[in-house]
């Protein structure tokens, strides 16, 4: 059997299942040692993270007030490393062709229920001027694995084209990427075409689940799979983005996976994953939820986010539309940095303004809310919804960023670059139809709120730099 060892960078290693059922018997044992416990929260308090071993302590601990102690924590956490501010971004499906057979999902091979739909370049420029309109700045590509109708040569050229439009005020500034685990070389091929990050979930980390949900399919090699994330970073990408889909097998042991992931990342590679997802199983074509014994309750759902946020308190943490706007609104409260809005799940759903019709949605959405809804709302809510991607354009990624963020200084650079691009949004994007509660009015007052809140220097300079923003004479990068 394969012994644990967090630097190598073999999947039986890095995520040994021996190692993690010792972690999980540990937290069995002691999760209601009221000392221990509290040991652990002391730990938590100085917000440089804690163990995997401890975090999996404090999951299993049933003690409703440890519990509140650990949101009040996360929240705290959050507002030490992200303010209020809130990254908003979209995804943008360019194929459901897949050769896989993974068994919770509509694109999976076998599926005759829904039509097959890979979009020509013009039909990408439409969606992504579609999503230009609506202000978005930073996309998350999804496509099925298929070589023969989504070869890497399409994905690339598909960056290209999307990177490549600016309509009118509008340019996507920065190009997530969630495509299949592949080689090395093609890694730098994509690094090469200036990606964010790549993401890639790892759906879930118990090698035996993986292989009975991946029957068939390239995917189905779960060693493959698991150390993407290596090649990805050994080809240069230094922005990668992991997680789990939270309902396929018993979330301690995914929780306790992630972590070690996360640690074998940033130990090896000396910056850890840029973002952890926390997507949760829900229904879609062809998919029975009632297969699936494993689903999560809201308030331990609740509870994973605000431990991951403790556990890595630097590494950005992001919910989709999957989740409702009710959960959502937790969830941003405790840990959650980045969310998508104005989604569509289908392949070119933006352009038709269609998601709930269309047969080639990946999954229903439980937040149909437009991009200005959720500006609106997070405003509403006390936060400073972000377009910004101004370190990356500047080069700050993997262990340049992660620095920084473990010293807390992102602070220094979001807070004004966040004012600036939601200044931006609202002069170009934004609604003024339903006076003060318009997203522009309650905006302005937002932006002039926040403004007063910097030292009087950096606060001129914004001002400035919002007014020249406004005109569209700052370039963004
Ligand atoms: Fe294909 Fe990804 Fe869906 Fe699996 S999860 S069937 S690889 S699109
Ligand atoms: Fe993100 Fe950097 Fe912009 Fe902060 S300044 S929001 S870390 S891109």
């Amino acid at each position: 059997m394969a012994k644990y060892d967090l630097m190598s960078d073999k999947a039986e290693c890095f995520i040994n299942p021996q190692n993690i059922e010792d972690v999980l018997s540990h937290a069995r044992k002691r999760s209601q040692d009221r000392a221990l416990v509290s040991e652990i929260l002391e730990k938590a308090k100085k917000m440089e993270g804690i163990t995997a071993s401890d975090a999996a302590l404090l999951l299993l601990n049933r003690n409703p007030e440890i519990t509140a102690e650990i949101f009040a924590l996360a929240e705290q956490i959050t507002d030490a490393y992200y303010g209020n501010r809130k990254v908003l971004f979209a995804p943008l499906y360019l194929s459901n062709y897949c050769v896989n057979h993974c068994t919770y999902c509509p694109y999976h091979a076998i599926n005759r229920n829904i039509p097959r739909k890979k979009m020509t370049q013009e039909e990408i420029k439409a969606e992504v001027i579609a999503l230009q309109d609506m202000g978005h700045k930073r996309l998350a590509l999804e496509a099925g694995e298929d070589p023969f109708h989504n070869p890497l040569e399409y994905i690339l050229e598909s960056i290209d084209t999307i990177y490549g439009i600016h309509h009118q005020a509008g340019s996507i500034r920065r190009v997530n990427v969630n495509i299949a685990a592949t080689t090395v070389e093609n890694y730098k091929k994509l690094h090469d075409a200036k990606i964010g990050t790549y993401v890639l979930f790892q759906e879930t980390y118990n090698k035996k689940e993986y292989e009975r949900l991946h029957p068939k399919g390239p995917k189905s090699d779960y060693a493959y799979h698991t150390e993407a994330m290596d090649r990805a970073m050994k080809a240069g990408i230094e922005d990668v983005g992991i997680g789990v889909l939270f309902g396929l097998h018993n979330y301690a042991y995914e929780f306790v996976a992630i972590l070690k992931h996360a640690k074998h990342l940033e130990w090896k590679y000396g910056a850890g994953p840029h973002t952890i997802s926390v997507p949760r199983l829900q229904p879609a074509s062809d998919i029975n939820l009632a297969d699936f014994k494993n689903g999560l309750p809201d308030d331990i759902f609740l509870k994973i986010v605000a431990l991951l946020r403790i556990a890595v308190p630097y590494t950005g943490m992001i919910m989709s539309t999957r989740e409702s706007e009710h959960i959502r609104r937790q969830a941003l409260k405790i840990g959650i940095s980045q969310i998508s809005g104005g989604s569509k799940t289908t392949v070119g759903g933006y352009a038709a303004h269609d998601n709930t019709t269309s047969k080639t949605a990946q999954f229903e959405l439980s937040d149909e809310r437009t991009l200005d809804e959720v500006v609106n709302w997070l405003m509403t809510l006390g936060y400073v919804p972000s377009f910004c991607t101004a370190c990356y354009g500047k080069g700050r990624q993997g262990v340049d960023f992660m620095s920084i963020c473990k010293q807390k200084q992102i602070h220094n650079f979001c807070t004004p670059n966040a004012l600036l691009t939601l200044a931006e949004y609202l002069s170009n994007y934004a609604s003024d139809a339903d006076g003060i509660h318009s997203t522009k009015y309650i905006g302005a007052q937002l932006i002039e709120a926040e403004l007063q809140q910097l030292p009087e220097t950096m606060r001129k300079v914004v001002r400035a730099r919002m007014e020249e923003a406004i005109k569209g004479n700052v370039k963004f990068v």
